[in-house]
């Protein structure tokens, strides 16, 4: 690992992945070790975070849904005024810094100040699912298509999602901050043409050692959601490909007693 991976001045978004350290690049690895300053979302693991050096400043700017502790302006304040001072600044976000990360706005504001910046891919939450249930998420003749799909709504604006478009029963759908709108899209899929039965797993903390699966239909999806799911971020995967080789257990740990802070 050598400290010049980053230039002084220069920002690295980083992919720090699902949560399980060992699913994290040996880039992004090299590239935390060699910062002098780290800047964390909420949904990076423990694990990774043991991965920081004691000597360099880490800074959670602990973004989760519904509790923002640091709106995304002062998270692009943070980072910009850090390079301009002429840190090695990593902004390590969970997952894929590309996917449903709020990475652009990060980059518009790196790039308004013409601070140099690059990203290192992670291994984002879908793979991540995808890998613990032993399920592919394409499936060929049967789910030709994978969408990526948010039903997380910025602050009060309305949700415009092209339901009919996502109810494509070839295709597999994750959905990423889906869990406090599991009622919403299990209702409007539905409306749109997917049928009832068609299957849904639900993974929470995938690669965690709090990782919990529930597979269920549509139908059942928001019943699932609010009796089954903890605090944990949770992926809805949605399409005919989650009940190919249906030879996985509903539930793979007992439920945990724990309560949302
Ligand atoms: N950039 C991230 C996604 C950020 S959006 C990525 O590529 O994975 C945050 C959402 O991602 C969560 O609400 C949840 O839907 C999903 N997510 C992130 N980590 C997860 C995990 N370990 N298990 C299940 N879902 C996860």
């Amino acid at each position: 690992m050598n400290d010049n991976m980053i230039a002084a001045g220069t920002v690295w978004l980083v992919g720090a992945g699902p949560g399980d350290p060992d699913l994290l690049t040996r880039k992004a690895e090299k590239l935390i070790r060699s910062a002098s300053v780290v800047f964390y979302d909420a949904l990076v693991g423990d694990g990774v975070l043991d991965l920081i050096p004691p000597h360099i400043i880490r800074v959670c700017v602990g973004k989760r849904s519904g509790r923002h502790s640091k709106d995304q302006r002062s998270i692009n304040d943070l980072i910009v005024e850090a390079a301009l001072a002429g840190e090695r600044v990593v902004r390590l976000k969970g997952g894929d810094p590309s996917i449903f990360g709020r990475a652009n706005e990060e980059m518009e504001a790196l790039a308004m100040h013409s601070i140099p910046y690059a990203i290192c891919p992670g291994i984002t939450a879908a793979s991540a699912a995808a890998a613990s249930i032993g399920k592919s998420l394409t499936l060929r003749g049967l789910a030709r298509k994978l969408t990526f799909v948010t039903a997380h709504a910025r602050g009060d604006e309305p949700l415009s999602i092209n339901w009919r478009a996502l109810a494509d029963p070839e295709a597999t759908l994750a959905v990423y901050m889906g869990k406090s709108s599991a009622d919403m899209v299990a209702r409007e899929l539905m409306a749109a043409g997917l049928a009832a039965d068609t299957p849904v797993c639900l993974i929470e903390n995938a690669s965690l050692p709090g990782e919990r699966q529930f597979f269920t239909r549509l139908d059942l999806l928001p019943l699932t959601a609010k009796t089954a799911l903890g605090c944990g971020p949770a992926l809805l995967l949605i399409g005919e490909a989650m009940a190919h080789r249906a030879d996985k257990q509903v539930m793979k740990a007992p439920l945990s007693r724990k309560t949302c802070a």
